[in-house]
Formats: C-alpha cells, sequence, structure tokens
C-alpha cells in the first residue's frame, strides 16, 4: 500500500505556546480521515504543515511527505514546494472564494497552475477549460449559477464551488480545514457526502478537521485526534471507543512542572 501522509517528529512553536509536539504519523488508506480534537488542539497548525505554509520548528530529524513528495524537511520548505501545493486543493470555513468574480470564474481559477502566465494576466482561460470548469459544477450540482456572482450564494453552495475549483485543479489531495463549520445542517450533510462521493468515485483521499464528532464517526473511516498538540488516537473510527472520546473533549490535563 502507498504511502499517502507521512509525517514524522513535528514540533511547531508559537511565542512561549507549543502548538504540536513531536507529531509522527502516517496515513496509508485512501479513504477519509477526520482530525478531530478540541479547539486550539493543533488541528489546523498540522494541516498548514501538509501544505508548507507553515514549516515547523527547526530539527534535523522533521519530515513530512504527501503522496510521496517531501513538502518540508527539518524545518524548510521542499524544492518541489510548488508542485505540492499544486496537487493539493483546499476547502476552508470561510469558503476562500473571489466574491465579486463569477462562480464559473472562480473554478477557473484552479487552473491557473497549469495556465501560461500571460493567459492569467489578461483572464483569457481556454474553450476546453471553460467546458471542464462546467463539468466541475455539474459534478458538485451547481451548473446553473455559473455566471451568477459568488456574493449571492448560501454558504453551502459556496463550499460547493470550493470542491469545484479543487476539482479543477486535478487535486490529487483534497484537505478541508472545518468545510462545514459554517454551514446550517442540511448543507453540512449535502457537503460532507459530496466529499465522501468524490473521495469514493474519484479516489481522491480526503483529510478533514471537524468539531462535531458525529460528522466524523459518519462520514470518515479513520480519524486521528489531536489533544493539546500530540496525537491522542489514530486508528479505525469504528474502533474509537466512547470512554476514548471522552477523554478526548475532557478539560486539559494538569501541568506538572
Ligand atoms: P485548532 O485548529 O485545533 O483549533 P490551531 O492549530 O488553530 O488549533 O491552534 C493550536 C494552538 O496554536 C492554539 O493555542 C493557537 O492559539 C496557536 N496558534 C496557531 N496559530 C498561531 C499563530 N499564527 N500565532 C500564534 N499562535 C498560534
Ligand atoms: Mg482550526
Amino acid at each position: 500500500m502507498d504511502t499517502i501522509i507521512s509525517i514524522s517528529n513535528i514540533n511547531k512553536t508559537f511565542g512561549n505556546k507549543q502548538a504540536l509536539k513531536g507529531i509522527n504519523l502516517t496515513i496509508k488508506e485512501r479513504s477519509m480521515t477526520a482530525l478531530l480534537g478540541p479547539s486550539g488542539s493543533g488541528k489546523s497548525t498540522l494541516m498548514r504543515h501538509l501544505s508548507g505554509l507553515v514549516v515547523s520548528d527547526r530539527d534535523t530529524d522533521s519530515h513530512i511527505s504527501v503522496l510521496g513528495e517531501t513538502v518540508q524537511a527539518q524545518g524548510k520548505a521542499s524544492k518541489q514546494i510548488r508542485q505540492c501545493r499544486a496537487q493539493a486543493g483546499y476547502i476552508f470555513q470561510q469558503f476562500n472564494l473571489v466574491n465579486r468574480l463569477s462562480v464559473l470564474t472562480n473554478v477557473l481559477i484552479g487552473a491557473l497552475s497549469e495556465t501560461p502566465k500571460w493567459r492569467t494576466l489578461t483572464g483569457t482561460f481556454t474553450a476546453e477549460q471553460k467546458q471542464r470548469a462546467l463539468q466541475a459544477l455539474q459534478r458538485v450540482g451547481m451548473e446553473q449559477f455559473a455566471h451568477q456572482r459568488v456574493s449571492t450564494l448560501s454558504g453551502g453552495q459556496q463550499q460547493r464551488v470550493a470542491i469545484a475549483r479543487a476539482l479543477m485543479q486535478r487535486a490529487k489531495i483534497i484537505f478541508a480545514d472545518e468545510p462545514i463549520a459554517s454551514l446550517d445542517p442540511e448543507s453540512s450533510r449535502i457537503v460532507m457526502e459530496l466529499l465522501e462521493d468524490i473521495n469514493r468515485k474519484e479516489g481522491i483521499p480526503v483529510i478533514v478537521t471537524l468539531h462535531q464528532v458525529d460528522h466524523a464517526l459518519k462520514y470518515c473511516e479513520q480519524i486521528i485526534a489531536l489533544r493539546e498538540g500530540e496525537v491522542f488516537y489514530q486508528g479505525a473510527a469504528a474502533e474509537l471507543t466512547e470512554q476514548k472520546l471522552k477523554a478526548l473533549y475532557t478539560a486539559a490535563k494538569p501541568q506538572q512542572e
């Protein structure tokens, strides 16, 4: 089995706060993986490391690779960081779309890394790219909104456009950081089912941070749980016991100093 993500010896300190403490993780399955943990446990920080948006503290042993490419080593972004970013699609809580542009143009932004610079400057995409963008919108059930401005869409619809952008990008992996945190229950269900469907049919691994445990257990086969910057659990969702879950979300352990 191929390794999707490999993380070794990652420490990250902000000022005097150690956000990640010696993280070691390997993900081998292509199924959906939920990243769980209380607020402040380090989920977003860890996810940002996977794209090189954040680099770890300097450490000669630290290493992160995604789909076989080194993203960072020894606290420095790798030389292949551009390729690494180009192969990862991102979905954020706040949608990260360009509000004043059309839905179609926002999806086309996913094609920027495959487009020569002069074209991106003049904003001209090829007919083939536009066709693919429409197909991506169709895949997420949003083709009828193609020529509307993003600002006219609901949160759930915007999140589907963000997923279409990742498909346009031909992302080989999807990182979603709290994709449903701002959505109502019905939109949350649609977005999670869409991610699940894309994971199953297109075979794209999805790593998703969630603060709702029930969503993680319903949609994700694997769970990684962080607590106070440390890996608290990694394994099958089916094997995560009530007791373990309760311990994950109980108050911080007392400092022993
Ligand atoms: P989570 O996503 O699990 O809620 P985060 O990864 O956002 O947690 O944060 C983990 C810890 O690191 C928190 O204590 C947070 O305040 C701190 N932190 C994260 N990013 C920064 C930053 N850029 N500057 C300072 N502290 C940060
Ligand atoms: Mg977070």
